[in-house]
């Protein structure tokens, strides 16, 4: 039976189950912790909406978790994808458009002298591990509780009893010998992190860490917090990795290293660099990326690396973030929307990812939230046609496609459910 058009969403969601393992192929679209059983499902999406198979049409703050600053269905994006299509869409050897667009990244990021293109963020923190590790010849790797790095086995540790201790596996599958070589720090904690490179130091590869964080709600660096890891790399030897999956391209064509003026010896990037298709990308300097075979020695990989499609969008997108208006514009309207819901919970925003949280405290590290209160407010926003994540723990996206319309109704709609 084909997927047809007037298929009726719980007759869709009854196959998606049988036939995916939770109906979903990831995680976080499942919405039962907000409280639907069923997810919803998209049929196309324009600009700052999305429509769904059940006819609806919803204003949409998810756009994708982060890689369209203009929306949907941008039709410079659609057009430079369709001419190249009609090019093949791969060859498995090298293209222009690859050198044009690891020039790009190099251009915009100031610690980036070299970039390999890979598939996904996944695949980018992965590699860019390997790569640190084959560096320093060393194991061990400290990252922040609540940072999401992809779900590569080394990341899904969780903390062990006690500051500082070896991670445990936080998922069946993970062995505790790869997580036993994490050490899993809060996030912001100058001391617990100076106290775990003290213990681990002389056997530490590398830092890594969302320089913004965008997966345990947008938390930004305290002040010194970037800083001190970079001196605290430089003193033990180990290199700082910067996860810039999410800010890469969207706190500032420069990223959160440049918008926080501190350099990275790696940087993983994914989301805007793919201009919404699959594509992500590590940097750094010639030293360190050099290591990377066939240059060197270190072994990565990838059949479809640097698609042609995904290269075509990237650039697209990436030559029009050359022009600052851009994000003067994200950075006002994003202001906009972060005055007019602040009344009503507590905002945390950097650039243009925020995240509203239903409760009044800061968020500066990873903490239970109050997921039932967000549940509440996530239905009665949905109620209301506006589309937030099903999780606290994550961000809105404005883009260019969110004008002030988009922006004030939104806020109407959260003074509705919340006022
Ligand atoms: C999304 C994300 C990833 C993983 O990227 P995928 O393309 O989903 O594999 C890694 N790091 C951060 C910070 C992310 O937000």
């Amino acid at each position: 039976m084909a997927v047809g058009e007037g298929l009726e969403r719980s007759e869709l969601w009854h196959r998606a189950q049988k036939l995916i393992p939770g109906g979903v192929n990831s995680p976080v679209r499942a919405m039962r912790s907000v409280g639907i059983p069923e997810p919803l499902f998209v049929k196309r999406a324009s600009g700052a909406y999305l429509e769904t198979t059940d006819g609806r049409r919803l204003l949409d703050w998810v756009q994708s978790w982060g890689p369209l600053p203009f929306g949907h269905a941008d039709p410079e994006t659609i057009e430079v994808v369709r001419a190249a299509a009609l090019d093949g869409t791969t060859y498995g050897a090298s293209t222009e458009r690859e050198v044009d667009l690891a020039g790009e990244i190099a251009d915009a990021l100031p610690s980036v002298e070299q970039v390999r293109l890979v598939s996904s963020g996944t695949e980018a923190a992965m590699s860019a591990l390997r790569l640190a590790r084959g560096f320093t010849h060393r194991d061990r790797i400290i990252k922040f509780a609540g940072c999401y790095h992809g779900h590569a086995d080394p990341f899904l540790a969780a903390a062990g009893s006690g500051l500082a201790t070896l991670g445990i596996p936080a998922s069946p599958g993970v062995p505790s010998a790869v997580t036993a070589d994490t050490i899993i720090v809060d996030y912001n904690d100058i001391d617990a992190t100076a106290a775990a490179v003290e213990r681990y130091g002389e056997g530490l590869a590398a830092i890594i860490v969302e320089p913004v964080a965008g997966n345990m709600g947008c938390v930004p660096p305290a002040p010194g917090f970037l800083e001190a890891l970079r001196a605290l790399c430089d003193a033990s030897g180990a290199l700082l990795i910067f996860d810039e999956v999410i800010t890469g391209f969207r706190v500032g064509r420069s990223g959160a290293q440049g918008r926080f003026g501190v350099m990275p010896d790696l940087t993983i990037l994914g989301k805007i660099v793919g201009g919404g298709l699959p594509l992500a990308a590590f940097g750094g300097r010639t030293e360190i990326m050099g290591r990377l075979a066939p240059a060197g020695d270190v072994y990565q990989a990838g059949t479809l690396s640097g698609n042609p499609l995904a290269t075509a969008a990237g650039l697209s997108v990436l030559r029009r973030l050359r022009d600052p208006k851009v994000y003067e514009e994200l950075e006002r309207r994003s202001a906009r929307l972060e005055a007019g819901l602040a009344p009503y919970g507590h905002v945390q925003r950097v650039g243009a990812m925020l995240t509203f949280f239903t409760g009044s405290d800061p968020v500066t590290h990873f903490v239970d939230l109050d997921t039932d209160r967000y549940a509440e407010v996530f239905r009665g926003l949905l109620d209301q046609g506006v589309y937030l994540a099903p999780s606290q723990y994550e961000c809105m996206f404005p883009s260019l496609a969110h004008g002030d319309d988009e922006i004030d109704r939104t806020i109407a709609a959260v003074a509705a459910v919340c006022g």
